[in-house]
């Protein structure tokens, strides 16, 4: 009985070592090339949502839904710098990604590295891809093949759904 209990505390300390002391780096790597990884997802409850989003952004990052074109803050913004995601500060596109495709929201032809996720959209008897955030899963608009080159992508974002980060703060 002794040895069993003994047996069980190395093989904990083993465990526990590993876990604590060396996550192998290898791993970390392959937790960092997936976007879909749930644990560093920013969760929060419908509640916690409605009391830290103002209504018209909780409206479109959680229930998906979309501002009316042309009205939008940052349809005819041109500035240097970067958006982030309303919801949770994700950084999603470079401005210089950013151009005048005239559809009446902000458009870009690339998002930044991992910081989308794309779902298939069959609502409004339409066929798009809808774009949301890779940490907190909020509506960002949507993503069509018509855009200029080097992607030909169109990503058909709510200004609402963003907030902007002039260049000048970076530190
Ligand atoms: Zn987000």
């Amino acid at each position: 009985m002794k040895d069993i209990i003994l047996l069980s505390v190395v093989i904990a300390s083993i465990i526990f070592n590993n876990i604590s002391s060396q996550v192998p780096y290898e791993d970390e790597k392959v937790l960092n090339s997936t976007n879909n990884d749930e644990s560093k997802k920013v969760k929060r409850s419908d509640s916690e949502w409605r009391r830290m989003l103002s209504s018209a952004e909780y409206h479109i990052l959680r229930e998906k839904g979309t501002e009316r074109a042309f009205t939008g803050e940052y349809d005819g913004h041109f500035e240097n710098g970067m958006y982030l995601c309303a919801g949770c500060g994700n950084k999603i596109f470079d401005s210089e990604t950013k151009y005048r495709s005239g559809c009446g929201w902000p458009a870009f032809y690339e998002a930044l590295p991992e910081s989308v996720e794309e779902h298939e959209d069959n609502s409004f008897g339409m066929r798009r891809i809808e774009i949301t955030c890779s940490k907190c899963d909020g509506h960002l608009g949507h993503v069509f093949n018509d855009g200029p080159q080097p992607t030909g992508l169109r990503y058909c974002i709510n200004s609402v759904s963003m907030d902007f980060k002039p260049d000048e703060e970076d530190e």
